[in-house]
């Protein structure tokens, strides 16, 4: 059977494939791999937003905030249920580096006469940057970095016989941005405690791709982005998780009044909330928040289980076809081959990476991302992608590689990538 057959036959027995019409898709034609990026819009977005302007605001006006001040808490509870969260330990709210930075201050706190943050050299650089940022700030504080290029094989044993008596909290991404890599959370959670450390888990390239289960896993602190694979659009606020059982022996380094425990008595004092809602700071975006619950909510209907399933065939099936197509033009799969240790995207290296992806772009209508100096990311989100997408996409790359017509980009990349 051809790939186009297999794809044709994947589709059809599809038992995700009824989502795709639940997002806007202004050209059919183009083929969007960037969901780990940003995510589609669902078109009930467009009808909240609407909802959320013209009445909530337009007429509600102040006493719109009946229904907006326990926003944060409400849309945490739903992504609770993605990751494995009460609704007790789960807040929307800021970005995902200021969350990161919020938490890892409070990890800091909690482990007095600790001296060290541990993390990878795959991490986002936003989270290298805070962690430093935060030990500058603090103070005595070491920051390793722990080299985990190359093969995949032993990269949990690398970090795990890094973690000691000195480290106060292991910092990482449960998926690599770049290669897709996923840790197993669990047992790096485990070594942590084992050693008397915390463990804070960014969650931004994982969430809404992967199963997370971080109760169980036991993990302390976690953090993500809802404009990945939970669609909640450019720039929507992020999230973060405090396990219940350390919440009040933790403080958020921003005293905000959103985390006071008696916000509207207005007194000069500030004594924190119990429980998670000290890690609130200030005032929610409430328009940017509002449009994070219909992705969550498409989300939680299809289960994430499905979602896996679908997400591990088709990386599976792109991997496969990479492998039997691109490999000749110079291309190569860095992302793990056992399924397992993969999250949702496929990256694939090419010298000419830049210039390939802009040919994509312009001449083929194939939306993927780079990541310098030479990694093409092809992110696959199972809600919208079908099987054809993906064949379609390696025929016209591979138009583009046979032609050689990437060599007409310049090799020089511009700023937003
Ligand atoms: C996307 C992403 C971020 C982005 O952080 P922002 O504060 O939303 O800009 C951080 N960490 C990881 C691992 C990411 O994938």
């Amino acid at each position: 059977m051809s790939s186009r057959d297999v794809a044709q036959l994947l589709d059809l027995t599809d038992p995700l494939a009824h989502f795709r019409d639940q997002f806007s898709i202004g050209n059919p034609d183009q083929i969007y791999l960037d969901g780990n990026s940003l995510g589609r819009l669902p078109q009930k977005t467009i009808e909240l937003l609407t909802e959320v302007v013209g009445e909530q605001w337009g007429n509600g006006l102040v006493g719109g905030w009946k229904g907006w001040y326990d926003l944060p808490s409400r849309l945490g509870a739903k992504v609770g249920q993605i990751i494995g969260g009460d609704s007790d330990e789960v807040l929307v709210c800021d970005s995902t580096s200021v969350n990161l930075f919020k938490l890892t201050v409070a990890a800091l706190q909690a482990r007095p006469g600790r001296h060290k943050i541990l993390t990878d050299d795959a991490n986002f650089p936003s989270d290298v940057y805070v962690s430093t940022g935060v030990a500058k700030l603090v103070g005595e504080i070491e920051v390793e970095v722990v080299s985990i290029s190359g093969e995949f094989a032993d990269v949990a044993e690398r970090i795990i016989e890094r973690i000691d008596a000195n480290t106060a909290l292991v910092s990482l991404s449960h998926a690599h941005f770049k290669s897709g890599y996923l840790y197993d959370l669990e047992r790096i959670t485990r070594a942590s405690h084992d050693a008397g450390a915390l463990s804070l888990w960014d969650l931004s390239h994982s969430v809404g791709a992967v199963p997370i289960d971080l109760r169980s896993a036991g993990a302390d602190f976690a953090i993500g982005c809802t404009y990945k694979y939970l669609n909640g659009g450019p720039g929507a606020p992020a999230f973060l998780y405090v396990r219940r059982e350390i919440q009040d022996g933790v403080f958020s380094p921003i005293w905000g009044w959103f985390g006071q425990r008696d916000p509207f008595e207005f007194n000069l004092t500030y004594t924190p909330q119990a429980g998670i809602g000290r890690f609130l700071a200030g005032t929610p975006p409430i328009l940017s928040m509002s449009a994070i619950e219909p992705g969550v909510d498409m989300l939680l209907d299809a289960g994430m289980k499905a979602i896996r399933t679908k997400s591990v065939a088709q990386t599976a099936f792109l991997i496969d076809m990479a492998d039997q197509f691109l490999a000749n033009f110079g291309i190569r799969v860095i992302s793990p081959r056992s399924d397992w240790q993969r999250g949702s995207h496929v990256s694939l290296s090419h010298p000419s990476a830049w210039q390939i992806a802009q040919a994509l772009i312009h001449e083929a209508n194939v939306i993927p991302d780079f990541r310098a100096p030479d990694v093409l990311r092809l992110g696959i989100t199972p809600l919208s992608t079908t099987y054809m997408e993906l064949v379609e996409a390696v025929e016209r790359l591979l138009r583009i590689l046979e032609s050689n017509s990437f060599l007409n980009y310049p090799e020089a990349k511009s700023t937003v990538t």
